[in-house]
Parts: structure tokens; C-alpha cells; sequence
């Protein structure tokens, strides 16, 4: 058939996957064009995800910090929110950076194509044209061949069947709408996005229900550290429903009413209850289904997500993804670092770089945070992982309250934790709950990255008086050797 252009690279999807391997392959001297069918580059991440939920929950902090600082000689009254004026303050964050965005992609002079794409054949894409703010097509197509294709369309939340179509029924996008505050408001789901959002609108004067089908909140994260959360956020929740289903609901005058029960057999089943918000936040499902992969070979799971080599290659040796299509964890950092690996494997085989052509991805560890308040971060292995491995682990623990900067800064519920094994001494993972916990990580995940050792961590000068140097000290108390600097 008839191909209006050529490219190098065709890059499927515009988020922190695509736009970082798009931006990678251009760099490395290859001719780009870049698919994504929404106006604004930055996917999920920069326009509903990350970034808008940080605005939000920036804002909230600093609500929750004020109400605590009249105990601290301070007082500020009370918040008055203008809820326009917010939802216009994260409006302008998500178009500050999908503007730099565009303007990157213009310096590179990687061809942004505005559409909905699909394969159709193994070195064609058609993009079906979209335009204004949403999806909607504008009848033309244009099709794309190229020589290597990355796919990064990414994923999108899961609904619940039996959930009616009704403006009071939300995902994490009409969350992030914030389009008023509801009285109460029901998370479907006690993950990472469910409680951040909840947080907010708590902060904001909404009283929460939380239900899920497990048995703990922020699954994935050590229960010490989820302890510390839960008991400084108990004030949000009136019912905290673990090893609960939700089974129906329906839209009435007064809410939405919502059925729940037992997870498993013999469980309490709550009440049912009316609710004037609720969110889905019961994970995200891969959109591997929806590209017509099958029109160019490529193997999809029954769940919709690609299988990929470490080198980000799809069983079509000339296709690869990367991102939320390819697996757990839906981080976007993971993503920019898969999109690195496979736009260098792709320059090295195209300009016969054998060292780039031998990229792979290869991080020991990817860290997670809660950007709840206080926030949970956590890197490597958790304490249980460690056990159900058979790892031997000698754990090294700071409290907070022994933390000048915390006292001082009236925040000393949280902790720093670190696991070394017990056989190499080598530090296998680690955990932070409290104040500014996701900012701090990266330096554990760092330790890990390099092989060290508590001694190395322990005899690294942190400044004093940080948070960050109770990684230092929790390393000081895994070797038993422990400072009594405050
Ligand atoms: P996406 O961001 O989903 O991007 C895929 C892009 O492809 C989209 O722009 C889509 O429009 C486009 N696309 C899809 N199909 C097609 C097609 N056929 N044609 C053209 N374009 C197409 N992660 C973190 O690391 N930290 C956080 O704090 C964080 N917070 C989050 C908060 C929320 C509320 C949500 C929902 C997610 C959050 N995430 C967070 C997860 C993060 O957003 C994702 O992991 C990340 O966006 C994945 O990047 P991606 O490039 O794989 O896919």
C-alpha cells in the first residue's frame, strides 16, 4: 500500500516510556517519529498520573502542616480553599512541563504525529488522525514505515464491570479533575494511586472509606512501615475494610450505593453504604491489545501485556517495548530507563555500534513511593521477601525521634531501616517512612547499585542536621557501632 513516510524509529505512545526513548534514538543520530494520540506529549505520568497528583498532593501538605503549627506557636487559622483556583495551579504544572516537552522533541527534530496508531504489517504503522483536547479522529490516516519500531502505549485504569456509568464513579483521572469535594468518598483499592488521592481530597474535608481485597494497605511496602502511616492517617477513615470485595453497586438520588463482601469464606461482611465519590483504583491494565500487534507478529499475553528480552526486544527481533506494556512494576521511572536501553540497542544495530548494540537493562532494583503524609519508600528487598527467600538479613534501624531534624521540624513518627546480608554484608534493601521518605531513596538504592556495605554507608558523612543522614545511622546501628549525635 501507499506509505507517506519513512522513518529509522517509529515510536508508539508519547509518555515518560515513549518520549525518553524518542528523544534517546534522536540523540544517537537517528531520524524519529514519535505516535501519540492525545494533544500533549508525557502519557499518563505528566497529564494524569505523577505530576498532577503531586501538585495536589503538595498542596495538602502544606494545608495538613499549617493545621499542626499552631501546636508550635503559630496559628494560622483556617485553610480556605479555592478549588478553581487549585485545579488552574495544576493545570499550569502539567503545562509547563508538556510544553518543555514539545519544545524538546522540536530541538531534536524527532516528527511528532498526532493519532492513533496501529500496526499494519511488520514495518507499517497507520495512524488514524485525532485532534482538540480529546481523541477525536479526523477521518484522514497516515502511514509510517520504519525500520525499528519501540511500542510505549502504555496502560489504563481498570473498571469494574458491575460499576455504573455515572459522573460520581471516577478513576484516577476524574479524580485528578477535582471537580468538587464530595462529603464521603469510597477508594476502591488501598494501592499507592487510591491512597495519594485520598490524602487529597481528605485534606480538602472529604471523610474516607477504604476497601480491599488484601489483608494491608500499600501492598508490596514492609508493614512497620505502613504501621507508621496508618497511625498518623487513621483520622482520615471512618471504615478501613481489608479482606473486603466490592460486588455491586448502584446509582440512586442519594449516591452511590455500594455492596461489599467477604474476601474469603467466613469472613465479616460491612453494611452496604452511600457514597457521594467513588474511586477506582484497583490497578491498570496494559493497552497491548489495542495496537494490532498480531498485524505485525508481535505476541501479546492474555492480559494485554508484551513479553520482552532484557534488551527490551518483543519476539519480533525489530520491534521492541518498554514501559507499563512490558510488566510490573508501572513505574515511570522503569520506563525512561527501558526506553534508554532500547533506543541505544537500536542505534548500535543500526549504525553498527557494537558496545551500544549490547545494551541491556540490568538494575538490581527500582524504588517505590507513597506520596502519601507522611510518605513510604522502599527499595530492594523488604524484610518478608527476605524471608520468604531464605536470606539471612541483619537489619539496622534509625528512629526519628532520636533525629534532631525531625524533632525539630515536629515531625518524629518516622524511621530509616536497612537490610544487609547476612553473608556478603552487602545491603539488599531498604525502607524510609516519614517526611520527604521518596527523596531520600534513591541514595539506598544507590548503596545497593554499588555492592555496599554498612561500614561504607556508616563511614559516608552525611550533613547534619538532615533526615538523609539517618541512612547513615541506620547503617551506624546494622553494624553495632552506633554515633550518639542527635
Ligand atoms: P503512558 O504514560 O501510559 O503513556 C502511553 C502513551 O501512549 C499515552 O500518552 C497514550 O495516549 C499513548 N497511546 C496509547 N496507545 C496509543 C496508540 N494506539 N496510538 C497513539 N498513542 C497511543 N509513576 C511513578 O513513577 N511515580 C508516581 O508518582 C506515579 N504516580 C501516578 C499517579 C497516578 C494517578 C497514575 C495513574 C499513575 C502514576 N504513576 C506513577 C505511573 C506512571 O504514570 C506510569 O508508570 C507511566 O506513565 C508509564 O509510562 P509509559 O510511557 O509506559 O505509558
Amino acid at each position: 500500500g501507499h506509505v507517506d513516510q519513512q522513518c529509522d524509529v517509529l515510536v508508539l505512545g508519547g509518555g515518560p516510556g515513549g518520549y525518553s526513548a524518542a528523544f534517546r534514538a534522536a540523540d544517537l543520530g537517528l531520524n524519529v517519529v514519535l505516535v501519540e494520540r492525545y494533544a500533549t506529549l508525557g502519557g499518563v505520568c505528566l497529564n494524569v498520573g505523577c505530576i498532577p497528583s503531586k501538585a495536589l498532593l503538595h498542596v495538602a501538605a502544606v494545608m495538613d502542616e499549617v493545621g499542626h503549627m499552631a501546636d508550635l506557636g503559630v496559628d494560622f487559622g483556617k485553610p480556605v480553599v479555592n478549588i478553581d483556583k487549585l485545579r488552574g495551579y495544576k493545570e499550569k504544572v502539567i503545562g509547563k512541563l508538556t510544553g518543555g516537552l514539545a519544545a524538546m522533541a522540536k530541538m531534536r527534530k524527532v516528527t511528532v504525529v498526532r493519532g492513533y496508531g496501529a500496526f499494519v504489517s511488520p514495518n507499517h504503522v497507520q495512524v488514524e488522525e485525532t485532534t482538540g483536547t480529546s481523541q477525536e479522529k479526523t477521518g484522514n490516516t497516515t502511514t509510517i514505515g520504519f525500520q525499528k519500531c519501540i511500542i510505549a502505549a502504555g496502560s489504563q485504569a481498570v473498571r469494574l464491570p458491575f460499576m455504573p456509568e455515572d459522573p460520581r464513579v471516577v478513576d484516577s483521572t476524574g479524580a485528578l479533575a477535582l471537580k468538587e469535594v464530595p462529603k464521603r468518598m469510597l477508594i476502591l483499592g488501598g494501592g499507592i494511586i487510591g491512597l495519594e488521592m485520598g490524602t487529597v481530597y481528605s485534606t480538602l474535608g472529604a471523610r474516607l472509606d477504604v476497601v480491599e481485597m488484601l489483608d494491608g494497605l500499600m501492598q508490596g511496602a514492609d508493614r512497620d512501615l505502613v504501621k507508621v502511616w496508618q497511625k498518623m492517617n487513621a483520622h482520615r477513615f471512618d471504615n478501613i475494610m481489608l479482606k473486603t470485595k466490592t460486588v455491586a453497586a448502584k446509582a440512586t438520588d442519594a449516591g452511590i450505593e455500594v455492596t461489599f463482601a467477604p474476601a474469603e469464606e467466613g469472613g465479616q461482611v460491612p453494611a452496604p453504604q452511600t457514597y457521594d465519590l467513588v474511586l477506582q483504583a484497583v490497578g491498570r491494565s496494559p493497552n497491548g491489545k489495542k495496537i494490532a500487534a498480531d498485524k505485525a507478529g508481535v505476541s501479546v499475553s492474555d492480559r494485554g501485556f508484551i513479553p520482552v528480552d532484557v534488551q527490551m526486544r518483543t519476539n519480533v527481533p525489530h520491534i521492541f517495548a518498554i514501559g507499563d506494556i512490558v510488566g510490573q512494576p508501572m513505574l515511570a521511572h522503569k520506563a525512561v530507563h527501558e526506553a534508554h536501553v532500547a533506543a541505544e540497542v537500536i542505534a548500535g544495530e543500526l549504525k553498527g555500534d557494537k558496545d551500544l548494540a549490547a545494551a541491556a537493562f540490568d538494575a538490581r532494583v527500582i524504588p517505590s513511593v507513597a506520596y502519601t503524609d507522611p510518605e513510604v519508600a522502599w527499595v530492594g528487598l523488604t524484610e518478608e521477601q527476605a524471608k520468604a527467600q531464605g536470606i539471612k538479613v541483619s537489619k539496622g534501624l534509625f528512629p526519628w525521634s532520636a533525629s534532631g531534624r525531625a524533632i525539630a521540624n515536629g515531625r518524629d513518627e518516622g524511621f530509616t531501616k536497612l537490610l544487609f546480608d547476612e553473608e556478603t554484608h552487602r545491603i539488599v534493601g531498604g525502607g524510609i517512612v516519614g517526611t520527604h521518605a521518596g527523596d531520600m531513596i534513591g541514595e539506598i538504592a544507590l548503596a545497593i547499585e554499588m555492592g555496599a556495605d554498612a561500614v561504607d554507608i556508616g563511614k559516608t558523612i552525611h550533613p547534619h542536621p538532615t533526615l538523609g543522614e539517618s541512612i547513615g545511622m541506620a547503617a551506624e546501628a546494622a553494624h553495632g557501632s552506633c554515633t550518639d549525635l542527635p
